[in-house]
């Protein structure tokens, strides 16, 4: 996809989403959009940087390392969307400003320990799986409760518990993936009352193929990849 398809595309989902927030009652702007450029090159990414976006979503730490690093553009932010494995966080927290697939106590641990080597505060969302196609995120509310628990005991003084993600089913059916949204937005209110002194606020869900939906069951940021950039080349 050229500069300006990507950009025209930029205007497209806008719209979309803004159509998606008034449809569904909710304030113009309350829905971020975060874009993601993984298996896109850095062209693609200053593209959509010429249409005025500055948020990214990466899943693989070795890629976005590369590409942001290349970019060297301080208004950019990118936060890492892809399963996490321990070894990677250093790098990840180099180039990023939020983990939004956190899905298990040890990876808190990891991110607890390098970001005070760091001496920076990272961002974190709580990925929960919800679709029975997806293999990320803690495998249950129980689970992520407990994490929950140790932020409220001051274990991750680095870290910001600032959101919930969830990826729906890559289904047809409507209502399964409404569900899976839904399932989530509960699981926010729950932990808003349960630890109100936990800042989650965030809820990411939304794909291509579903994001209109995610905002009339309350997102407050989709992750907007192929409708954007176009299909993903999974052989570069
Ligand atoms: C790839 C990816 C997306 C974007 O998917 P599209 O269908 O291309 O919009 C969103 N969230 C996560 C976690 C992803 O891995």
């Amino acid at each position: 996809m050229n500069e300006s398809e990507i950009i025209e595309n930029f205007y497209k989902v806008r719209q979309q989403i803004k159509n998606a927030e008034l449809k569904s009652g909710r304030k113009e702007g309350s829905v971020k959009l975060c874009a993601v450029s993984k298996f896109h090159p850095v062209e693609d990414v200053k593209a959509a940087i010429k249409a005025g976006q500055f948020l990214f979503g990466e899943n693989r730490v070795q890629e976005a390392h590369a590409k942001f690093t290349e970019l060297n553009n301080k208004d950019a932010e990118l936060h890492i969307i892809g399963q996490l494995q321990s070894n990677k966080v250093k790098k990840a927290l180099e180039v990023a400003s939020c983990i939004q697939s956190v899905d298990r106590e040890p990876l808190l641990q990891e991110i607890e320990k390098q970001a005070a080597k760091l001496e920076k505060n990272i961002r974190v969302f709580f990925e929960l799986h919800t679709a029975e196609d997806s293999k990320s995120g803690y495998a249950d509310e129980d689970t992520l409760l407990v994490s929950c628990e140790n932020f409220a005991k001051g274990l991750y003084p680095h870290i910001t518990p600032a959101g919930l993600m969830t990826m729906a089913p890559f289904s047809k059916d409507e209502k399964l993936i409404r569900q899976s949204f839904q399932k989530l937005r509960n699981l926010k209110e729950l932990l808003n009352s349960k630890f109100p002194e936990l800042p989650v606020a965030e809820l990411s869900m939304g794909m291509s193929g579903d994001y209109i939906i995610a905002i009339e069951e309350g997102s407050t940021m989709v992750r907007v990849g192929t409708a954007l950039f176009g299909e993903r080349n999974y052989n570069i």
